[in-house]
């Protein structure tokens, strides 16, 4: 028999799952728009290949204002499967504020990649073993 624990609280009923999330992932960073509690975040990134073919003087102002003084100079960029990214935006919202946000990250353009970062599914169980008695509840 498959051992399904769920899981609402942490930390001796302290804070769920969500919280930790937002605490821990998130900064307890606050909605942008009213300050309220987050709910999800919203990145964008965009290929420097693209931002270099349209807007290269932007990537020179971003260059010179790095406040790193390590890389003062240098583009911050994100390495990833697809090629260096440059973060352009991150907007975190409440649960009122995030469709709106949710629309306004899809108005952007084509070739930028959009992240939304929902945290731990509030529905969502932990499996916490599995002794083998009957399917495998991964499979
Ligand atoms: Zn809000």
């Amino acid at each position: 028999m498959s051992k399904v624990i769920h899981t609402r609280r942490f930390a001796d009923g302290k804070e769920t799952p969500q919280e930790m999330h937002a605490r821990i992932a998130w900064a307890g960073k606050r909605c942008t728009k009213c300050g309220g509690k987050p709910h999800i975040v919203i990145r964008v990134i965009a290929p420097l290949v693209e931002l270099q073919r349209l807007c290269p003087e932007v990537l020179i102002a971003i260059a010179a204002g790095n406040p790193d003084p390590a890389h003062r100079g240098e583009v911050p960029v994100i390495p990833t499967i697809y090629g260096p990214m440059l973060r352009v935006s991150e907007v975190v919202a409440c649960q009122l504020c995030a469709p709106d946000a949710e629309k306004a990250a899809a108005k952007g353009p084509s070739w930028c990649i959009v992240e939304i970062d929902r945290g731990p599914d509030p529905k969502g169980r932990v499996v916490v073993g599995w002794d083998g008695g009957e399917t495998c509840p991964r499979k």
